[in-house]
């Protein structure tokens, strides 16, 4: 097994990576097969801070379309994110590895209130950190929160993990001959309108220098695999 090349990373997982092939919601076998994914990773000494999404069981803007204010649906949306933290959180200590929720929207009988210095001193004391709550703002996407809290807690790169095996110059569900990238630069990527990310994201990764290396989901052990560079992914780096 080769050895990873990162010290700290961050790794966004989408809701949906967590309800397998149910429509929406956690299933629980996919939940335990990332979360040992995740301990197996730690345990080759990287520190991981893993940012959840909520789509699986809310997405603002969609919710805000049947009438209720974006602003609240979108607080139902981080609230959807902390469902999953949790979830994570006791599926990785049931794998073997300590880890804690921080959470950006303060619900301190829940789990902690995210900030940065909590993170630092969990990871280095060798937890995994589940970053729920996104921003903590509307209006965002934990895609943003993803890349947020890589700078602020220096990660070498954001690593999002998603259902396809990287970034495409066409759709693959669609176009057979769509080709993937192997490696991009941010700017290449902005000026071919590859979406890696949503917008705010993708500014941010960019102004940070932070790569961004996107690979699938689902194979067993996909997350180790990323960390260590092997398998499919598109890097996208300065
Ligand atoms: N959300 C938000 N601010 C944030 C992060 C998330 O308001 O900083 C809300 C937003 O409504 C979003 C939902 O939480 O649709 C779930 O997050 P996201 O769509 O990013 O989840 P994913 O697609 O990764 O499962």
């Amino acid at each position: 097994m080769g050895k990873p090349r990162y010290r700290r990373v961050l790794v966004k997982v989408s809701g949906e990576a967590l309800m397998g092939d149910q429509p929406s919601g956690l299933h629980p076998p996919t939940l335990a097969r990332i979360a040992t994914d995740l301990a197996k990773t730690k345990k080759l000494g990287v520190q991981i801070a893993v940012v959840v999404g909520g789509g699986n069981f809310l997405r603002g803007a969609h919710f805000a379309e049947s009438g209720i204010d974006r602003a609240t649906a979108d607080q139902m949306g981080m609230l959807a994110t902390v469902m999953n933290a949790l979830a994570l959180e006791a599926a990785i200590e049931k794998a073997g590895v300590p880890a804690r929720t921080l959470s950006a929207i303060r619900m301190p009988s829940v789990c902690e209130p995210y900030s940065r210095q909590r993170a630092l001193k969990h990871l280095a004391a060798g937890r995994i950190v589940v970053l729920a709550g996104g921003t903590g703002n509307p209006y965002f996407t934990t895609d943003t929160g993803a890349t947020l809290r890589a700078a602020e807690l220096r990660c070498e790169a954001v690593f999002k993990a998603t259902g396809v095996d990287g970034v495409y110059d066409a759709d693959p569900k669609r176009n057979p001959k769509a080709k993937r990238f192997e490696k991009l630069s941010h700017d290449e990527a902005l000026a071919r309108d590859l979406k890696v990310m949503d917008a705010s994201a993708f500014a941010l990764a960019r102004e940070a220098g932070l790569p961004i290396i996107v690979f699938s989901i689902r194979e067993k052990g996909a997350i180790s695999a990323a960390i260590r560079g092997e398998g499919k992914a598109t890097t996208v780096a300065p």
